[in-house]
């Protein structure tokens, strides 16, 4: 049973789905007749997605993709098959890590998964860091804001609201940890400074909650209190 949180006209459906209990998310905006909604990250078996979305009558617009290790794409062929209509994003420096397994790591962890192009891929060329960069996708007449965020990958990407009251973050900050940087194309140093130039202030301010792409929310203001791994 997923939990709905609402920062004030949006909504956020959490689903914590397969081994490796990935959070996807399911967002909408209350306002919206025509019920347009994102989903972010695509785990294994994401059945509950889908029943979650029939049964609150949305329209999935985009797939949002925040990095393409197999635990967050491994279900979008079924979400695909549901929505075909859906744009799928990724960050074009990870669109040919759906279909190399040793690239999204299903290889190394023992189950090789080879995933076609969706038809409706559209790559995110979001600038590269050090300046001022970001893209941007509508929802309901809004602005969401997508930051390239590398080191845990090197196309990871956060999703931050148009009032920066809450950002999905995938697995690049986690409430007291941050996303692992021992796999073969993760860096450690560069996990950081993404940290600090896109999450921590003055980029967000404290009150940001974080949605990340395992474990529970936190916010920033926590995270820049105790995190052990990233300091203010
Ligand atoms: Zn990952
Ligand atoms: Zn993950």
């Amino acid at each position: 049973m997923s939990k709905i949180i609402t920062h004030g006209q949006w909504s956020l459906a959490c689903f914590p789905l397969g081994p490796f209990a990935t959070n996807a998310y399911v967002l909408w905006s209350t306002d919206d007749q025509s019920r347009e909604a994102w989903i972010v990250d695509a785990p294994f078996g994401p059945g509950p997605i889908g029943r979650f979305i029939e049964a609150q009558r949305l329209v999935p617009s985009r797939i949002i993709l925040t990095h393409a290790h197999m635990d967050h794409i491994a279900g979008l062929p079924e979400l695909c098959r549901a929505w075909p209509e859906a744009i799928v994003h990724i960050h074009h420096a990870e669109v040919s890590w759906l279909g190399d397994p040793e690239l999204n790591l299903s290889a190394p962890f023992g189950a090789p998964m080879s995933i076609a192009t969706p038809r409706t891929l559209s790559p995110l060329f979001l600038a590269p860091p050090t300046q001022a960069h970001g893209d941007s996708l509508p929802l309901h007449a809004q602005t969401f804001t997508i930051r390239h965020t590398p080191g845990h990958s090197p196309g990871g990407i956060a999703i931050i609201a148009p009032d920066l009251s809450f950002a999905l973050v995938g697995d690049t900050l986690f409430a007291g940890s941050i996303g692992r940087t021992d796999f073969p194309n993760s860096d450690l140093a560069t996990l950081a400074a993404s940290i600090r130039r896109e999450l921590y202030p003055p980029a967000l301010p404290p009150t940001t909650a974080i949605y990340p792409g395992h474990g529970p929310a936190t916010t920033i203001a926590r995270e820049l209190r105790d995190n052990p791994f990233v300091r203010a």
